[in-house]
């Protein structure tokens, strides 16, 4: 068994123990006994004969018990018990998932805002898992709690991002933002700021509870915006917590994906003609 399959079923039980606010734990233990996997390749099936699965970082007895599984049948029962348990559909679509072709994430946070590593960090992990670009979307100043960043921050953090793209080589590291959606469907940062960026995930925080039909009102302002890539988690629920926001998905969906004259920047062919606009250069 490679170290990404073993990983995807590691990151999966992840998933499905979050459901569960008493698994929280254990749940945080198997994503980042996913995370060592994807980022360290090791070989499992040698540590597995030589007994020594727990010497991957993060990979304790319980961990190594369904790798050792995996490593002698190819498939977890731990995991199937969960599947069922859960009452979630099997994820029957994983044999197609191919990560070889997988290029890059365009949302991510750093210790900017509330991110736990460092912007350098984020980029040598994402070359290390063969990324090609990394999209950094810290949080807008609304979010208050977690040091969003206003206009003048993003500039410093485009200075840094400058700096870390010229130390990890060959990873396009695009500057972005993850701006929340007021209550009105405004963003939290104005055009002439969100335009300078090269992805911008427009998300919903707070008042998710708001009656449908507003709700809806409020979705369809936010992505009609032309300076809008991506919607970010659009119900905005904590499986196991918090319940999200309802509203006409339909329509909103259907709004976000009509073509319009504008083209996501970072689909217009960067690095060049990217937000090095910032900085002049
Ligand atoms: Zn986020
Ligand atoms: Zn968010």
């Amino acid at each position: 068994m490679d170290a990404i399959a073993a990983a995807q079923v590691l990151s999966e039980i992840g998933y499905l123990l979050r459901q569960d606010p008493k698994e929280v734990y254990r749940a945080r233990a198997f994503s980042a006994a996913a995370w060592a996997l994807a980022l360290e390749r090791p070989d499992l099936d040698a540590l597995h004969k030589a007994n020594k699965l727990t010497a991957i970082e993060g990979v304790g007895a319980g961990i190594a018990k369904v790798l050792a599984g995996l490593v002698e049948d190819g498939r977890s029962s731990y995991l199937e018990r969960l599947r069922s348990e859960s009452g979630q559909p099997a994820r029957d679509d994983e044999s197609v998932i191919d990560l070889a072709a997988y290029q890059g994430d365009l949302h991510s946070h750093t210790d900017w805002s509330d991110g736990r590593t460092t912007m350098l960090e984020m980029a040598r992990a994402a070359k290390a898992l063969g990324y090609k670009y990394l999209g950094v979307t810290d949080h807008s100043p609304r979010i208050k709690v977690v040091n969003g960043l206003d206009a003048e921050r993003l500039l410093a953090q485009s200075r840094e991002r400058e700096q870390v793209e010229k130390e990890v080589e060959g990873l396009a590291l695009l500057q972005g933002i993850e701006v929340d959606i007021l209550e009105d469907g405004a963003l939290d940062l104005p055009d002439a700021v969100l335009e300078l960026l090269d992805v911008v995930v427009a998300s919903p925080h707070v008042k998710l509870r708001q009656e449908a039909a507003s709700m809806t009102e409020r979705m369809l302002r936010a992505v009609s915006n032309p300076n809008v890539d991506i919607v970010g988690h659009p119900t905005g629920r904590r499986p196991g917590s918090r319940e999200g926001a309802s509203y006409d998905f339909e329509a909103v969906f259907r709004e976000a994906a009509r073509p319009s004259s504008h083209t996501c920047r970072w689909q217009r062919g960067w690095p060049a003609g990217r937000a090095s606009r910032w900085t002049g250069s």
